[in-house]
């Protein structure tokens, strides 16, 4: 395969939705680095944000920008805060089953920071049943041609517009793949931290290629640390979330004496920072969370993976505390985008995770990030068919392939790379 009309890099959310939105007769391949299933957007667990009615409308704004210290593109949070009925109306027309009430209309919850429940939810596993259904849609569709293991490794650029990219095929071959666009996403960057809740091999690798190509970045330093993940004493494993949806059902946070230090309903950053305090004045590495005041009944209805965690790793949530520690969550920052997500170079955009609209801000709002994904992966498809027929593809791309078989080396450089641009200021979240 020489040439496709649209490349898009990443099988998580923003990747697949994005497939789902461009026409038929557009040839679509996309590829990812790993399974493709092995996507962030598998593990999203609390749910995602929809503007119920518009009485919420002011309300949801407000807790967006508040989370956000305000330093959120306003225009960026109305696009998405609009676009979320359209969005879950698709969903559910893909087979996605939200929790509904006895009257069968769909149920919401709360997380941290949001003044009122607006969370749609599936169990604790929202993502997995948001992503596998979109996965399931884009499978059937004959226009798309889908790569496990194949590893986006540079964009082909003249002139700043992207010509399409270089990539390693499963069997290690190098090859160059024109399109008429590529799509970038490639989710998070939690890879490059020893404690995170993302999939290791998330690495920015979308970073390290717009900061060599010199293209726009946006909020590159914003990490969002998550306060609450399972604790584990010397493990490599990623970082087990303890969704925030447990706090907005009611479950406490104790010190090391078993007393309440905190408002657990504070936003991410600020409940991090005072878990930190408290551990640092209490000399442990981690804070006690209980998740008896939720009951048994909701426990198990609403959070069975959680407890089923919680009870292989030797503890009963339904009859004690459990251990928790703040880890690296997500990115805020990424490349530059504008409101149909792309980027400072032509024929390039990026979605998700890895792209930056500025709509989430200093500090992302619970929830809200599958549903950036969605909405501004569509806008991108749209805005992407419009121009379509006027991009005249490369037949052939002539680049030096010599300089990409040194793949470790590019890739431990990359790393770095990134790393000195996204630095986190909370030192106890070391970089791996
Ligand atoms: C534990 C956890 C819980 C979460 N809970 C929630 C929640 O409840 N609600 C919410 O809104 N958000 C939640 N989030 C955040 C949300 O899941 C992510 O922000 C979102 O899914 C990102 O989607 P994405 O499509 O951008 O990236 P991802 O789903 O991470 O997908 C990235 C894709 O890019 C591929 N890739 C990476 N590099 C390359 C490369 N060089 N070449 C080829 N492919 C590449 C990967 O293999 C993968 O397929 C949670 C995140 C985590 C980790």
């Amino acid at each position: 395969m020489k040439k496709t009309d649209v490349l898009i890099v990443g099988s998580g959310c923003s990747g697949l939705y994005t497939a789902l939105m461009l026409p038929d007769d557009i040839d679509i391949t996309l590829i990812t680095k790993s399974d493709l299933e092995s996507n962030d957007s598998y593990l999203a667990q609390g749910g995602i944000c929809m503007l119920k009615n518009e009485n919420d409308y002011d309300s949801y704004f407000e807790d967006t920008l508040k989370a956000g210290h305000y330093e959120n593109d306003r225009k960026s949070v109305d696009i998405m805060i609009r676009s979320s009925q359209g969005v879950i109306k698709n969903l559910i027309s893909y087979g996605v089953d939200f929790q509904r009430d006895s009257e069968g209309q769909l149920e919401f919850t709360r997380e941290g920071a949001h003044s009122d429940k607006r969370i749609l939810f599936h169990e604790d596993i929202t993502g997995k049943e948001i992503t596998s259904h979109l996965l399931a849609r884009v499978k059937e569709k004959d226009n798309v041609k889908l790569l496990e293991y194949t590893t986006l490794l540079d964009i082909v650029e003249e002139d700043n517009e992207c010509k399409g990219a270089v990539v390693r095929m499963d069997n290690g071959e190098i090859k160059v793949i024109s399109a008429k666009a590529v799509f970038l996403a490639t989710g998070g960057v939690g890879g490059l931290y020893e404690h995170s809740t993302n999939f290791r091999h998330l690495t920015g690798d979308s970073l390290a290629i717009a900061i060599k190509h010199k293209m726009k970045l946006r909020d590159i330093d914003y990490v969002q640390i998550h306060p609450t993940t399972f604790y584990l004493e010397d493990s490599e494993e990623r970082s087990f979330l303890i969704s925030e949806s447990v706090r907005g059902e009611g479950a406490l946070l104790y010190d090391k004496n078993g007393k309440r230090f905190v408002n657990e309903l504070l936003p991410r950053d600020l409940l991090t920072n005072a878990i930190h305090a408290q551990m640092e004045k209490d000399g442990t590495n981690f804070v006690w969370e209980d998740l008896r005041p939720i009951g048994e009944d909701e426990l198990n209805s609403h959070f069975p993976n959680i407890v089923a965690y919680c009870k292989e790793h030797g503890f009963d949530p339904m009859k004690e505390c459990i251990p928790v520690v703040p880890a690296q969550h997500y990115f805020m920052g990424g490349v530059w985008v504008d409101h149909f997500s792309h980027t400072s170079m032509k024929r390039l955009y990026a979605i998700g995770e890895t792209a930056c609209n500025g709509v989430h801000g200093r500090n992302r709002l619970a929830s809200n990030s599958l549903l950036e994904s969605l909405v501004f992966a569509e806008r991108a498809a749209k805005h992407f068919t419009i121009q379509s027929s006027e991009i005249v593809i490369d037949e052939e791309l002539y680049t030096d392939l010599n300089k990409y078989h040194y793949l470790d080396e590019i890739e431990e450089y990359n790393k770095k790379l990134v790393r000195s641009y996204v630095q986190n200021k909370i030192e106890k979240i070391k970089t791996a």
